[in-house]
């Protein structure tokens, strides 16, 4: 199997803006985020589903995701933390967490042919930083 992007990213081949890292999970800025803060948790072990992780692996997954997402809410003052799981365009499992205040927020379509604004993403994610 090929490393997929985001092994390529957790293996420092492809910089990121990181927010947060353990044995098990890889957590860094999604380069189109929906709203300030989105972030991707990602397994190191590349599997495609989530479903496909072994039990313990799941459940470290979404014990990072719960650290994360409080940590979301107290950093950048928000109410609310979506989250969601998609996979579409990354074959890699990753949990999405966007933070939002008003459902606009949540459901802005970012454009994914703009360049990522790394000055923003890097200014956010110096303050995510876990
Ligand atoms: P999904 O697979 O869940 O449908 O979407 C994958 C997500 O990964 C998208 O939100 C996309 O913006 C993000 N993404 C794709 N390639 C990269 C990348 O190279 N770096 C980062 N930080 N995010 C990426």
């Amino acid at each position: 199997m090929d490393d997929s992007i985001f092994t390529k990213i957790i293996n420092g081949e492809i910089p990121s803006h990181k927010i947060y890292e353990d044995d098990t999970v890889f957590a860094f800025l999604d380069i189109h985020p929906i709203n300030t803060g989105h972030t991707l948790v990602v397994p190191k072990q590349q599997v495609e589903f989530l479903w496909d992780l072994d039990d313990a692996t799941y459940q470290s997954v979404m014990a990072a995701v719960k650290k994360i997402a409080e940590h979301m809410r107290q950093v950048l003052n928000v109410e609310y933390v979506g989250q969601q799981v998609i996979g579409v365009d990354v074959p890699h499992a990753h949990v999405h967490l966007i933070p939002f205040n008003t459902i606009d927020e949540y459901h802005n379509v970012p454009d994914v042919s703009a360049d990522p604004n790394h000055g923003a993403l890097g200014a956010i994610a110096k303050k995510l930083q876990m």
